[in-house]
């Protein structure tokens, strides 16, 4: 295998992480199990407390840390999911937290992380700005710079998802998974082939800026030009000296599935429509992909729901749409 992540860190990031992050409910959607003529089954990772799965993952690396290196804090240029979670960790453990953040990203992703108490440095002009300012906080003020996905913990704190999708779910056959940076992916999937390889790994990503697929089209990590989606929480790129979600994502996705945008609302309208759960893009991409997919019938399929964060406006512009 060409990752050197064992399934013993997975089950570790389970127990150290189990006082800060709850599991969450699974829910058999009647609704698409009817419309695709498989069992489909809902990980509903929206419900955390910051919104996302993220939790997982920066709850596992923080909790990781030294002693000695908790008191000193730790720092993040993330202003989306991984962001909030980071900082949400951070209150919790009474530690010090440093969001770096260009000053493009809007007033209320700043105002949120404000709440959450982490201080907010508003360094150029750019995420690359934001990225070398926690470097030097790392260096100068010995905070722990938390990465958003290529990163053992953060991998390891994402596949606690799989352990817990085993238990609601032991028959599953495919898990279907938004991909981004690929830890969600990476984790999950590499807890799922552990178990069982036969269970097949689906990646869904938006069409303009899936930056993963293309780079595993391409054979080495690319860079891509980001542009509207609106599954913004999937965008950013892998990093060109990737270590273990390139490879993870390389050797565990079965399918690699390219989502169109009318499909990702599509998505967000029938789970609001049909659930009443309000969820955000990235999370409708798996819901856009399964109405269109016609390859299902008689499979458990269970879709990662990831996340919720999506501002009012957003909703009601697609709902006056539709
Ligand atoms: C981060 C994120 C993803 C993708 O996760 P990666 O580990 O970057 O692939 C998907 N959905 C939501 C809501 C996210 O915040």
């Amino acid at each position: 295998m060409m990752t050197s992540l064992s399934f013993r860190e997975v089950w570790e990031a389970k127990s150290r992480i189990a006082s800060f992050v709850q599991s969450t409910p699974i829910l058999y959607s009647e609704p698409l199990s009817e419309r695709t003529g498989a069992r489909v089954h809902l990980k509903l990772e929206h419900t955390h407390p910051t919104g996302s799965f993220k939790l997982r993952g920066a709850a596992n690396k923080i909790l990781s840390l030294p002693e000695e290196d908790l008191k000193k804090g730790v720092t993040t240029f993330s202003t989306g999911n991984h962001g909030i979670s980071v900082a949400y960790i951070a209150a919790q453990l009474g530690i010090p937290c440093t969001v770096c953040i260009s000053n493009r990203v809007p007033e209320a992703k700043v105002n949120r992380l404000k709440k959450l108490q982490a201080g907010v440095e508003i360094v150029g002009k750019s995420q690359d700005d934001a990225e070398a300012r926690c470097t030097e906080l790392e260096r100068d003020e010995g905070m722990t710079v938390i990465k958003p996905f290529d990163d053992r913990e953060i991998i390891a704190g994402q596949g606690t998802i799989a352990l817990e999708i085993m238990e609601q779910c032991p028959d599953v056959d495919e898990v279907i998974i938004p991909l981004s940076g690929g830890g969600l992916l990476s984790g999950v999937a590499f807890v799922m082939k552990s178990i069982e390889p036969s269970i097949l790994v689906t990646g869904v990503t938006m069409q303009k800026g899936a930056v993963m697929q293309e780079s595993l089209a391409k054979g080495k990590p690319v860079i891509l030009e980001e542009s509207y989606t609106l599954a913004d929480s999937l965008l950013g790129g892998i990093g060109t000296e990737n270590r273990y979600t390139f490879p993870m994502t390389k050797a565990f996705m079965d399918k690699g599935v390219l989502v169109e945008e009318t499909h990702i609302e599509e998505g967000l309208i029938f789970t609001l429509e049909h659930h009443k759960m309000v969820v955000e893009g990235a999370a409708a991409t798996g819901i856009g992909h399964l109405l269109h997919c016609n390859d299902l019938q008689g499979k458990n399929v269970v879709v990662v729901m990831t996340g919720n964060n999506i501002d009012h406006q957003a909703v009601t512009d697609l709902l006056a749409k539709s």
